[in-house]
């Protein structure tokens, strides 16, 4: 009896010691301090910064951290900086369709959103898809009418654009070798103090992306995913090149099948999908707090904070693991 009572003490204070935090990201592209600029630079900074206090908050008081990935990843929606919620790209035909994703690592429950015009907080939807639908995806016209069944009030699709955006939008229509472009998605993954890990994407999608494109970000194993048993990641990146490697899944598939410690399973599996072309990177966090946050272009805006004091923000090929 005495014994037993000492195994379980000793067990609980190994539990309340280990540590709790998040990662987030604010995109991966071909971002250099020359190419910011110092304000923008700081403004970046400052909303990574925003994003992680945002998670933290609610890991602290012992929250869950499905609600942790939501928190960080819906104040990087409302920041017109992040190519999500406001500031989010804008297609060929010179309007914005945003995708997103949330994931709850204990009970593998999934929500997703895919081509949404007016809703403010895509991820926010996507949580009421995995909580309240018997599915895990809804898209377009389907994913708005459910919006307005559960009360959210639709913003008009020029909510979403800023004049950064509308300028980008413009040179690109005017340029004959615009391509896709990848830059400022993001995400978020989070460790609570009960164990439990969870994940989360939302992103306006590619820049000039043709009306109807789908990315990465909403596709559940594809641009996010959260297992407890191996890793929670959020992907950003030239999606169709993700979607063919099927990175989040295959980052946790390694750590399953073969044991790999997740900045191993994480690298090998981005590589995996740049070999085939592309480029992006992502952010990755197991259930005892590594974190991993790799990426081939020359920068991914990112940063971490965990309760046993490690914690970063960093934005070009410096700093930050
Ligand atoms: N992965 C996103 C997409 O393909 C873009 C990005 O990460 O910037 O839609």
């Amino acid at each position: 009896m005495f014994r037993s009572l000492l195994l379980l003490l000793a067990a609980l204070c190994a539990h309340g010691a280990a540590p709790f935090g998040l990662a987030v990201h604010g995109g991966a592209g071909n971002v250099t301090a020359a190419r910011i600029g110092p304000e923008a630079e700081k403004a970046y900074r400052a909303g990574l910064e925003k994003a992680l206090a945002a998670g933290y908050a609610i890991l602290e008081k012992g929250g869950a951290a499905l609600d942790a990935v939501e928190a960080a990843v819906r104040s990087m929606e409302e920041n017109p900086l992040f190519n999500a919620g406001v500031g989010a790209t804008i297609t060929r035909d010179g309007t914005h369709e945003l995708d997103a994703a949330i994931m709850d690592g204990r009970t593998l429950k999934a929500g997703s959103v895919a081509g949404i015009q007016h809703v403010k907080s895509p991820v926010g939807l996507a949580r009421l898809v995995m909580e309240r639908t018997p599915h895990v995806m809804l898209i377009g016209e389907g994913a708005e009418a459910f919006a307005r069944a559960q009360g959210l009030e639709p913003v008009p699709n020029t909510y979403f654009r800023t004049p950064r955006q509308w300028e980008t939008f413009l040179k690109l229509k005017a340029s004959e070798k615009a391509r896709p472009t990848t830059k400022d998605t993001v995400g978020a993954v989070a460790l609570d103090r009960h164990g439990d890990l969870a994940s989360a994407t939302s992103t306006g999608g590619m820049l000039d992306k043709l009306p109807g494109r789908v990315g990465d970000a909403p596709l559940i194993g594809v641009g996010t995913y959260a297992d407890n048993r191996t890793c929670a990641v959020s992907c950003t990146g030239w999606g169709e090149f993700f979607i063919r490697a099927v990175v989040a899944y295959d980052v946790s598939a390694r750590m399953a099948y073969q044991g790999a410690p997740l900045d191993k399973a994480a690298r090998a599996a981005l590589d995996a999908a740049l070999k085939l072309g592309g480029e992006g990177g992502l952010i990755a966090l197991d259930a005892a707090g590594h974190v991993t946050q790799p990426f081939n272009t020359p920068g991914m805006f990112r940063g971490f904070r965990f309760s046993d004091g490690r914690a970063s923000v960093a934005l070009f090929g410096e700093g930050a693991l």
